[in-house]
């Protein structure tokens, strides 16, 4: 295994930024952890969601005394695929896993294991991220470990989730972003509802001025001088872009000058589909060149990342499975209006008509644009209402505070307790 190298970050640094009473709260849930140590592993370094929040996560552990560590399965092409398939079994699409499937998934997660004991890695407690690596714990001999499940398996295949509980049920506890994830767990006691957070104080969320915003985008071949709907996600069907632009098409039958842009740097390790995805957008796109599609990392970075959900007048995320969408978060948190598919995570961030708009697909997704781009008080007041919704329940010490009470009733053996006090998903924060 490999282990990722993080930041330093303070706990302190979010102090004003977060509500009153979570960072105390913190500190003295910290206090039962000093000294553990907590190991992360998942399946890529870099892309997606999960990296994302681990980025952020781990150090914060470390600033509250906890020996955190993260680390990575070695690459392996062929283990990526299956490792995709299984995603697409879990989000639902009718896929399924040969014999010759599994039986790669199973020895690329012993041979895993086997390299974590051949260099004494051991942990007091082990955080393992999503399905790719779920059956480590398994051959790690079923030490302390808890399962975090970042998909949307609302509509699972059900007999590789049938296949799949076996190894769950190694673990002491599971978390997932919503309830109905793992409604059939048959212990549900162990089943902990905590849906992701994004770090405000990265760059890439770092609040940017809207000429800076307006000015990175004039560089990307964005006209500054006409409105701009943006989806920032990698190139993946889940993310449904086909839908994004034929919800923009739809839109600019009201809004000629309408600008669309897809966004999505390709770095994920293991998406081997992005490629398909994308020259499949290309091809849909048919060469307008009022769709800009954005996916070269080198030209793609945190900055043009946050200048797109920044400087959009609108922001898409049309998922039509998602297990939370980081991307949202991101965006509300700059204040943008965002409009979400209604499903998964999505429905979780956006309060429909107060702190965002949900649509069930591109028609009601193109009015939803059309209403945002021409009532900007209403576009404005939805921006300002899911910043703050952010700020309650969405920020990294929010997520470091569910972890920890986690790791505290698992290491002290009492898991249904945090259970009971946190299956609602929200309100997430008291204050
Ligand atoms: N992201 C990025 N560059 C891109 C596209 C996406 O940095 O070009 C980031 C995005 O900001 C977010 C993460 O990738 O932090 C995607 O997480 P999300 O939960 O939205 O979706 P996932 O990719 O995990 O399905």
């Amino acid at each position: 295994m490999i282990r990722v190298p993080t930041q330093e970050i303070q706990l302190a640094q979010y102090s004003g930024v977060v509500p009153e009473g979570l960072i105390s709260g913190i500190t003295s849930a910290a206090k039962k952890l000093q000294g553990m140590r907590i190991v992360h592993v998942n399946a890529t370094p870099v892309g997606g969601g999960v990296a994302e929040i681990l980025q952020s996560l781990v150090p914060l552990m470390c600033s509250v005394g906890i020996e955190a560590e993260w680390y990575v399965i070695e690459p392996d092409d062929a283990f990526f695929r299956v490792g995709k398939t299984l995603h697409h079994c879990l989000q639902g699409d009718g896929e399924s896993l040969s014999h010759d499937d599994i039986a790669l998934y199973l020895k690329h997660n012993e041979k895993s294991a086997n390299a974590a004991a051949a260099v004494g890695l051991t942990a007091d407690l082990w955080l393992i991220h999503d399905a790719q690596v779920l059956p480590l714990l398994h051959y790690l001999n079923a030490p302390p470990g808890v399962w975090v499940c970042h998909v949307d398996a609302t509509r699972p295949n059900t007999i590789i989730m049938e296949f799949l509980r076996s190894y769950m049920s190694n673990y002491k506890m599971i978390m997932a972003s919503m309830p109905e994830y793992l409604p059939e767990d048959n212990n549900a006691d162990r089943v902990f509802v905590s849906p992701p957070a994004i770090d405000p104080l990265i760059p890439k969320h770092r609040l940017l001025g809207s000429d800076q915003a307006r000015e990175v985008l004039a560089g990307l071949g964005i006209d500054p001088g006409r409105p701009l709907v943006a989806q920032v996600s990698r190139f993946d069907r889940w993310k449904d872009p086909w839908g994004v632009i034929d919800a923009y098409r739809l839109a600019r039958k009201d809004v000629p000058t309408l600008q669309l842009a897809l966004v999505g740097a390709m770095t994920a390790d293991d998406d081997y589909e992005a490629q398909e995805v994308l020259n499949s957008v290309h091809q849909y796109a048919g060469g307008d060149p009022d769709i800009h599609i954005l996916y070269d990392p080198a030209v793609i970075g945190d900055l043009e990342v946050n200048a797109f959900q920044s400087g959009s007048d609108v922001i898409v995320q049309k998922s039509i499975r998602e297990g939370f969408g980081l991307t949202v978060a991101e965006a509300m948190w700059k204040g943008t209006p965002v409009i979400g598919g209604n499903c998964g995570g999505i429905k979780l961030q956006i309060n429909d008509g107060e702190t965002g708009l949900l649509v069930n697909d591109a028609a009601s997704c193109a009015r939803s644009i059309v209403t945002l781009l021409n009532d900007r008080t209403l576009a404005r007041s939805m921006g300002e209402a899911g910043r703050e919704s952010v700020r309650r329940s969405f920020l990294m010490p929010r997520l470091l505070r569910d972890y920890l009470h986690v790791a505290i009733s698992v290491l002290n053996g009492n898991g249904s307790s945090v259970h009971s006090q946190h299956q609602a998903a929200a309100p997430l924060i008291d204050n």
